[in-house]
C-alpha cells in the first residue's frame, strides 16, 4: 500500500475544489493532494448535457488565476449585448488546462483522478483507484478540505425519484440531441434551469411550443442576467444590488418585498399569474423568458411518482400519455441542498456558499482566508455559511448574510484588496466607472439602503421563522 504526505487533501476537483486550489497556492507554499472520482477535473461539466452553456458570464467563473474565454460581449445571437458565456466543453477544456500547465506545473499539486476518497475519521483517509484498487494511504498534516459537500446532482448521473414502466420513454436530458426520430410529443420534467434549457432548446430546434408539455412542480424566482454583467457592464450589476436593496429597505412585509423585488427587476417569474415559491439562483435572458413563455401545456400536479406507458401519475393527480411521447428528465436537484456549518473545523474544511450563488469565488475566498489568516475563529467570522436558497422564502437569509460578509470584507484592508484583485468577484473594478452616472446614481442608492435593507431582512427573517414555530406547534 502506497502512503503519502500532503499539507492538503481536497476532495473533489469540481469548480469549488479547483478555485480553492488555485488560491491557496497562490498565497501559500502549502503542498496539495486532489482527489476526484472522475477521470479528469471540472466535476458535473464532465457529464454535462450538450447545449449548455454556464447561466453566468465566463468573466467571473473558473479560477482566479486563469480566464475563462475572451472577456468579450457577445454581438449577435441569442446573448447579443452579455458577456460571452462558456459551453460545457470550453469549461472542462479550461478546467484541464487549469490543472496540467498550472496547478500540476506549480510543483505544489498532485491529482488523483479515478479514486475515492474513503473518509475514515481521525484514523486517517485513503485513495482507492477505481481502476485497479490500489490504496494509497493520505496522511494529512493541517487539513481536509471537502470540496464535495454541495456536490451537484445532474439528470446524467442521478437516479429520478419516480419509477418509469417498461413501454414509457424518459430519457436524461443529455440524449435529446441523440433522438433519431419525431416524437408524438416532449414532456419536460423539473421546474429548474436544467428544464428551461432544454425546453429552449426545443424550441430553438423547430419543436412547435404546443407539442411540449412542461411539468413544473414549483414555479421559481429568476434572475435577469441584464444584471449579473461584469467588467464594463459592472454598474449594470451594482445598479440591480442597489435595487434590491432599496426593495428590502423599504419592504413592509414579506409579500411586498416579493412585489417590490418584481417592480424593479431583480426577480422575474415565468407566470405572472402564478406565484413563485422556489428560488435557486437560475438565471435568464428577457429573451429566454419569452420563448419559455410560448409553452402553454404547464402542468402543475406536484412531483411524478411513476410514469406507466399511458398515464403519468403525479403527486396531485394524473395526465395521460403514450409511447410515442418522449419524457426528458430534468428533475435532479443540482447544487446540493445542505445544513450550513463552520467552513473551518479542526482539521476540516467545508466548503460552502458565502456569497449566494458565486460557488467558484467563495471556495477561492475559503483558500485566500486559509493561507493567510492563523486563527479558526477570525477565519469563520470572514467566512459565514449562508445555505444555498431552494424556496424563495431563502432569498431573505441568504442575501442578508451575503450582505453582512460583504460588509466585513470591505471593513478589512487586506481581503478588500483581495476581492478587488479576484477575477472570480462579479463586483470588481467598481472605482474605473466612477464616471458614469448609472454607476453613482446605483452607489448612492446602494449606500443609503445598505444597512436599513439588512435591519428590514433581518426583521422579516425573524417573522418568518415565529410563524413557522407556530404552525408547528401542535394544536
Ligand atoms: C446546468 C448547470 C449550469 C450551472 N451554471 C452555473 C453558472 O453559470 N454559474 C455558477 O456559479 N454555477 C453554475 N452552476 C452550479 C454549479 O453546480 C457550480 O458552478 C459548480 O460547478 C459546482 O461545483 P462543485 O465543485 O461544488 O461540485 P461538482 O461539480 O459536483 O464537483 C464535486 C466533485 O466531487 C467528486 N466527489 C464526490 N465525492 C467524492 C469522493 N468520495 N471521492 C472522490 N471524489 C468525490 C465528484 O466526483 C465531483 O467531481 C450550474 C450547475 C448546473 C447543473
Amino acid at each position: 500500500m502506497a502512503r503519502i504526505d500532503t499539507d492538503y487533501l481536497i476532495v473533489g476537483a469540481g469548480a469549488a475544489g479547483l478555485a480553492f486550489a488555485d488560491a491557496l497556492i497562490a498565497a501559500s507554499d502549502a503542498d496539495v493532494v486532489m482527489v476526484d472520482r472522475r477521470h479528469g477535473p471540472g466535476g458535473h461539466w464532465n457529464d454535462a448535457y450538450p447545449f449548455v452553456r454556464l447561466h453566468q458570464p465566463s468573466a467571473f467563473y473558473g479560477v482566479n488565476s486563469r480566464i475563462l474565454g475572451g472577456n468579450s460581449i457577445d454581438r449577435a445571437g441569442p446573448n447579443a449585448g452579455f458577456y460571452q458565456r462558456a459551453t460545457a466543453a470550453e469549461i472542462c477544456d479550461y478546467y484541464q488546462r487549469v490543472l496540467e500547465e498550472h496547478l500540476l506545473t506549480s510543483g505544489q499539486v498532485r491529482f488523483f483522478g479515478m479514486s475515492d476518497w474513503l473518509d475514515e475519521g481521525p484514523a486517517g483517509c485513503r485513495l482507492v483507484s477505481r481502476l485497479t484498487g490500489a490504496v494509497t494511504t493520505v496522511r494529512v498534516r493541517r487539513r481536509i478540505v471537502d470540496a464535495r459537500y454541495l456536490e451537484t446532482s445532474i439528470p446524467a448521473t442521478h437516479t429520478p425519484s419516480f419509477d418509469v414502466e417498461p413501454g414509457a420513454r424518459l430519457i436524461p436530458v443529455n440524449d435529446l440531441v441523440r433522438l433519431t426520430g419525431a416524437a408524438s410529443g416532449y414532456t419536460v420534467i423539473g421546474g429548474g434551469k436544467t428544464a428551461m434549457d432544454a425546453c429552449i432548446w426545443l424550441l430553438d430546434s423547430g419543436v412547435p411550443p404546443e407539442v411540449i408539455r412542461w411539468i413544473r412542480p414549483r414555479d421559481a424566482w429568476l434572475l435577469d442576467r441584464a444584471f449579473q454583467q461584469p467588467l464594463e457592464l459592472v454598474a449594470w450589476l451594482i445598479e440591480g444590488v442597489s435595487l434590491y436593496l432599496e426593495a428590502a429597505a423599504q419592504a413592509e412585509d414579506v409579500s411586498d418585498l416579493f412585489d417590490r423585488l418584481e417592480a424593479c427587476g431583480q426577480l422575474v417569474r415565468l407566470d405572472p399569474a402564478v406565484e413563485p415559491t422556489m428560488y435557486r439562483c437560475a438565471t435568464v435572458s428577457q429573451a429566454e423568458l419569452g420563448s419559455l413563455r410560448r409553452i402553454e401545456n404547464v402542468v402543475r400536479l406536484g412531483r411524478v411518482v411513476h410514469i406507466a406507458a399511458d398515464r403519468i401519475v403525479l403527486e396531485q393527480g394524473s395526465i395521460p400519455t403514450d409511447r410515442g411521447q418522449v419524457h426528458v428528465d430534468c428533475s435532479a436537484a443540482g447544487l446540493r441542498l445542505a445544513p450550513g456549518r463552520p467552513a473551518f473545523h479542526a482539521g476540516r474544511i467545508t466548503l460552502q456558499q458565502i456569497r449566494t450563488c458565486q460557488p467558484a469565488f467563495n471556495a477561492a475566498l475559503v483558500g485566500y482566508v486559509e493561507a493567510t489568516r492563523h486563527e479558526d475563529a477570525e477565519k469563520n467570522r470572514l467566512c459565514p455559511p449562508n445555505p444555498y436558497p431552494d424556496t424563495a422564502l431563502d432569498w431573505i437569509p441568504a442575501t442578508c448574510i451575503a450582505q453582512r460578509a460583504q460588509a466585513l470584507w470591505l471593513a478589512d484592508t487586506d481581503l478588500s484588496a483581495w476581492t478587488e484583485g479576484a477575477r472570480l468577484n462579479a463586483a470588481r473594478g467598481i472605482g474605473d466607472h466612477l464616471t458614469d452616472p448609472r454607476m453613482t446614481s446605483a452607489l448612492t442608492r446602494m449606500f443609503a439602503n445598505a444597512e436599513p435593507a439588512v435591519a428590514k431582512l433581518e426583521t422579516l427573517q425573524a417573522q418568518n421563522q415565529q410563524a413557522g414555530r407556530a404552525a408547528r406547534r401542535p394544536s
